[in-house]
């Protein structure tokens, strides 16, 4: 029988993020959010920007992880996610988020001709997302 906890990472290229032992995983897949409890079948798959929920003992309150999207795999009762960027919801800074936001709402409203539209519009995402948690 799976036990009650599964480990979760979350790790990008400058720190593990997070590494806990928790019940339950929600993860922001391209597809759609997907739920992991202990046990879980194999799988990897894709991750876009949005938020990681989790649930460390049942009842307790969700903690939120800002993720810019990655890939998750979860293999033995491990759920790993590797992503560029992650913060959890007490780590975001709130003023860099919404100067970021600022900055990109500019540079899209400008049209300049040589402007990177898409990275403007995913640094947008990117700002909305964490702004997302303080609501
Ligand atoms: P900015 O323009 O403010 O740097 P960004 O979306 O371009 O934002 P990223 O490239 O996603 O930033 O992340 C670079 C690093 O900065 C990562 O380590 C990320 O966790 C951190 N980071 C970015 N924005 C914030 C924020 N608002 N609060 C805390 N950490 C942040």
């Amino acid at each position: 029988m799976a036990g009650k906890t599964q480990r979760l990472e979350v790790v990008t290229p400058e720190r593990k993020v997070y590494s806990e032992d928790v019940e339950f995983v929600v993860v922001p897949g391209s597809e759609g959010e997907m739920g992991f409890l202990p046990g879980h079948t194999p799988l990897a798959s894709s991750l876009k920007i949005g938020a990681i929920r989790v649930t460390k003992e049942a009842g307790a309150k969700p903690l939120r992880i800002a993720i810019t999207g990655g890939f998750v795999e979860v293999m033995d009762s491990r759920v790993t996610i590797l992503t560029n960027a992650a913060e959890r919801e007490d780590e975001i800074d709130r003023k860099r988020a919404e100067a970021a936001k600022e900055r990109a709402e500019q540079r899209l409203a400008a049209k300049m001709p040589d402007l990177d539209v898409m990275r403007a519009e995913l640094a947008l995402k990117r700002a909305l997302n964490r702004l997302k948690l303080f609501e």
